[in-house]
């Protein structure tokens, strides 16, 4: 049985280069893969798959309107089909996982998605929340942030540096994203430190624990100790 794997990662971790890489395995040894990737990004009517690292493939388009079970069926009574790559799975519709699904259920043929897990307000992608909940195989390719920690989150930063918190799921340029771990991406996002009420219990609490933590000893050794030892650790005092 055929399986539907979904491959994960924060932005620039280098999805397009293993989807490429494992495309060329099956071709390498006879075998026909179909390849598509999102119209969203595309600048022209055809596909391509390109990675940073320089190497890039054709590649079929999908919309939100497509059918890629119907498609994919299609291709396959031409000529069989050993395996389906989707680069930008993210943008996959729900429906679309499903006739992926499909594909991987009914023509046993696997289909390997690559996308980003959350968009820059941290939240899932439709198609990557449905990747997440139906996939059999789930990757994560992990890339790190600037701290050495690995990267989860994505920001989208104007052209002028600033973080955005809010606005479409879907931006026009690659290069306006970060990838970062948690903790900096709630900091970049202005979401860490948290606003007044917090900070301020923080202080309460921070301030008094030199304090705290030398009475307690005296206090606690006379209750555990009992009466012998009361008087001259009283008398120290
Ligand atoms: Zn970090």
């Amino acid at each position: 049985m055929s399986k539907l794997y979904f491959s994960y990662a924060a932005m620039n971790a280098g999805k397009s280069t293993v989807l490429l890489q494992a495309s060329w395995n099956y071709q390498e040894r006879g075998m026909r893969t179909l390849l598509f990737t999102s119209a969203l990004y595309a600048n022209a009517e055809e596909g391509r798959i390109t990675s940073r690292i320089g190497i890039n493939a054709n590649a079929h388009l999908y919309t939100e309107a497509d059918d890629l079970l119907a498609r994919i069926t299609r291709e396959h009574k031409k000529r069989r089909v050993d395996c389906v790559f989707v680069d930008e799975a993210q943008f996959l519709t729900k429906d679309q996982v499903w006739q992926l699904a499909r594909i991987s259920d009914r023509l046993n043929i696997p289909v390997l998605c690559y996308g980003l897990r959350t968009d820059f307000r941290g939240e899932l992608f439709p198609g990557s929340a449905e990747l997440l909940a139906i996939a059999d195989s789930l990757r994560e390719i992990r890339t790190i942030c600037h701290c050495g920690r690995k990267a989860t989150m994505v920001v989208r930063r104007t052209p002028d540096g600033r973080a955005l918190t809010s606005g479409d799921q879907v931006g026009i340029e690659k290069s306006m994203y970060l990838s970062l771990c948690r903790g900096h991406w709630e900091e970049e996002t202005g979401r860490w430190p948290i606003a007044k009420p917090v900070a301020k219990l923080k202080a309460v609490k921070s301030k008094p624990k030199p304090a705290a933590r030398k009475k307690p000893k005296p206090r606690s050794l006379p209750i555990a100790a009992a009466a012998t030892r009361r008087p001259p650790k009283r008398a120290k005092r």
